[in-house]
């Protein structure tokens, strides 16, 4: 199938964990919307890209069907229906977003009888990912039988329903207050930008690679900082050393001031208070850390 629309098409899921952060990358990706009456679609108001918000789990198909050409979905949602494709056409990874980051993990009740994997073998695993479990536990050559549930995962082995559990786990709290501990992991998640599995168009070709192209600098601005300061040049190398820097920072000479120094310098997330301290204390002055938005290389 080949797309022909003149506008691009990005399926975002319209109320849940990724929703927020979502629509936060594009716009910081230098998109403006205007929402439409149904609230099925953001019209792009100074790009032609539009957002379609649905459920989660409809992302994959869409793409499938040729209804979106890009979407925003979680790396589980994408691998377990990926694997009940079962070969056919399906849209790609293209890129992770560092958001949204889960795990899908087998867990067992506390104090129980399984305390290995090995032990699963023979016993009933309740999970709503039951092609990832399944496949999981072929890898591991584990003779276990998956049921299907589709939501109080967690629940399933006090009801006397499933032995162990395989379920989504950020911080662990739902698990521990079910009495349940992980372990193993299935598959480490996060949202990820998808591609549809159909050839586009060539201008929507242009247009997607635009569009990843803003994707990607505003995701390279994430945590970056940039920092400013005047030093005497005596304390240049040890600054260099000091710098948590992405690249070499820029060195400049000050008119009328040939013993010192500015420098500016793009530095990683972990740019932090003491770091400014040890500045200081090798005679920095004038400093200025501000967050980087985007960067284009
Ligand atoms: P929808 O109504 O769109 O179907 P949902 O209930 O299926 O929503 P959410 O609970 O909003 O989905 O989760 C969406 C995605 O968020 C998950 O598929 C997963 O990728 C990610 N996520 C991150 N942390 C967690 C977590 N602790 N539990 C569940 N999902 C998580
Ligand atoms: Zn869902």
């Amino acid at each position: 199938m080949i797309s022909t629309r003149e506008r691009l098409r990005i399926a975002v899921q319209k109320s849940g964990r990724l929703s927020q952060d979502s629509l936060g990358l594009l716009r910081r990706a230098g998109l403006a919307f205007r929402e439409s009456r149904d609230k099925l679609f953001l019209y792009g108001e100074n790009l032609p890209v539009d957002v379609l918000l649905v459920r989660d789990d409809d992302i994959p198909g869409l793409l499938v069907e040729g209804s979106c050409e890009l979407g925003i979905v979680g790396r589980n949602v994408l691998d377990e229906q990926r694997l009940a494709a079962q070969g056919t056409p399906f849209p790609g990874e293209l890129r992770a977003l560092g958001f949204g980051q889960c795990r899908l993990a087998l867990a067992v009740p506390d104090g129980g009888p399984i305390e290995r994997i090995e032990d699963l073998a023979g016993l009933r695993i309740a999970t709503s990912y039951p092609q990832l479990t399944a496949n999981w536990l072929r890898e591991q050559a584990i003779d276990a039988e998956v049921v299907v549930l589709n939501g109080s995962v967690e629940i399933a082995p006090r009801l006397g329903k499933a032995h162990a559990i395989c379920d989504l786990v950020s911080s662990g709290a739902t698990l521990a207050a079910n009495q349940l501990h992980e372990i193993a992991t299935v598959l480490r998640s996060e949202a990820v930008l998808v591609t549809s599995p159909h050839a586009p168009a060539a201008a929507t070709s242009a247009l997607i690679e635009r569009f990843c192209a803003r994707i990607g600098a505003a995701l390279s601005g994430d945590g970056a900082r940039l920092l400013m300061l005047q030093a005497p040049r005596s304390a240049l190398d040890e600054i260099r050393r000091l710098l948590p820097t992405r690249e070499q920072p820029s060195v400049l000479g000050l008119d009328g001031r040939p013993d010192d120094i500015a420098l500016q310098a793009l530095c990683d997330a972990q740019l932090d208070w003491q770091h400014l301290e040890e500045l200081k204390r090798l005679g920095a002055h004038g400093l200025l850390v501000l967050n980087v938005e985007r960067m284009l290389a």
